[in-house]
């Protein structure tokens, strides 16, 4: 086994490991080192995923458990419910799965937040694993114990705090991961070196050749660089107190366009726009040079993320954004950068302000 594993705080003194792998071989060890071995298994999947990698995780899993049943619900955001987690409910039920049951999520961030609100309710409480199968969800949603479902035509409005036991993520099956969906990745990665790591995002800026090339080395370097980062920030602020909201660089303009476009550019994408207005912002706050501005249109560019969305008001985007969790006593607290990799928290923001950023990426 690579002695890459990365531990992150999970409460008080436990921790638990992220491991940086190349196949499901080392599964099974990771099972028994975390001392969850020889429990009930339930594979929570998707229609996509499901078929690719499934079989492998349920053979990597047999020396640890001799009980697991797979429960597999049909790929995207719009299955990301309480319909789904009761259809699951039912499964763990009929499985007389009890509270040593383990529930494994193989895919995306859909499966892992979907699986890990199940784990956090069933019974009360019961464990849970994470195998992130895309980039954003390697980077991202796997890591800080956010868990949660979307309820009528609100995102991630219902959801608890739920920490996995581990995260295995097997950096080959990024290999079958669409353009569109890798890019969403890189969208949270570029993110991440903004927000506290200038040399991190210039070193991603840099490699965008190998990176696209899914390089599995580079993979891991980049990976789990972004992911030490996160797991900081989580660790010092686990409920989103102060800190943890610089996470949402780029999400307030980001999630407007997303909700205004009717989720028909990904979250990534989105996210990529909502950096640019956001660097824009701080530009004309004397915060950024118009270098460091290019440079961020540049980084978004080369891993082939929008720049611009058509099609909308930039009024109607400013609105929405309005609505966004992230308010604070009517304020938005927006997240703007102090040149590349300092970012801080802003509760000052004006609309004129706002707007200008918004106009920015109205094409
Ligand atoms: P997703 O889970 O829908 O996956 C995207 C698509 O890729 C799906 O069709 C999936 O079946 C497919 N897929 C997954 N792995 C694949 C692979 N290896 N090969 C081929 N296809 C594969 O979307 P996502 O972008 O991973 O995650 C988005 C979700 O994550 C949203 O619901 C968002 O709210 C959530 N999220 C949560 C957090 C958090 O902190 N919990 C953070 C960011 C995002």
């Amino acid at each position: 086994m690579s002695n890459e594993r990365l531990l992150v705080k999970r409460q008080g003194d436990f921790h638990y490991p992220i491991y940086f792998e190349e196949d499901f071989s080392c599964l099974a060890q990771a099972f028994q080192d975390e001392n969850i071995a020889g429990r009930k298994v339930c594979i929570v999947t998707d229609s996509t995923v499901g078929p690719l990698y499934e079989n492998a995780v349920r053979e990597a899993l047999i020396p640890v458990s001799m009980d697991v049943t797979t429960f597999t619900f049909p790929a995207g955001e719009a299955r990301k419910n309480l319909d789904t987690v009761g259809e699951l409910y039912r499964i763990l039920i009929e499985q007389e799965m009890d509270r040593k049951g383990i529930l494994v999520a193989l895919g995306g961030g859909v499966v892992g937040d979907l699986t890990g609100f199940a784990a956090a309710t069933y019974l009360r409480g019961i464990d849970f694993v994470q195998i992130p199968t895309t980039l954003l969800a390697q980077v991202d949603s796997s890591v800080g114990g956010k868990t949660g479902v979307d309820f009528q035509q609100y995102k991630n409005m219902v959801g608890a705090f739920h920490q996995p036991r581990l995260v295995y993520m097997n950096m080959a099956a990024l290999k079958s991961l669409s353009d569109r969906e890798f890019a969403c990745g890189m969208g949270e990665i570029l993110k991440t070196g903004l927000i506290c790591d200038g040399e991190f995002f210039r070193f991603v800026c840099a490699n965008q050749e190998v990176i696209k090339g899914k390089d599995i080395n580079m993979l891991k370097t980049m990976i789990r660089r972004c992911c030490a980062i996160k797991a900081g920030v989580v660790e010092r602020d686990p409920k989103e107190q102060g800190e943890r909201a610089l996470l949402n660089l780029g999400h307030t303009v980001g999630h407007a366009v997303e909700k205004l476009m009717n989720f028909k550019l990904l979250h990534g994408q989105c996210v990529g726009v909502g950096l640019i207005a956001a660097a824009y912002i701080s530009m004309k706050r004397g915060l950024l040079t118009e270098e460091e501005y290019q440079e961020i249109r540049n980084g978004c560019s080369a891993y082939s993320l929008p720049l611009a969305v058509e099609g909308l008001e930039a009024s109607d985007i400013l609105a929405a954004t309005k609505k966004d969790k992230k308010m604070e006593q009517g304020h938005i607290k927006f997240i703007l950068m102090d040149g590349i990799g300092k970012s801080f928290i802003d509760k000052t923001l004006t609309d004129q302000e706002l707007l200008s950023g918004i106009r920015e990426i109205c094409a």
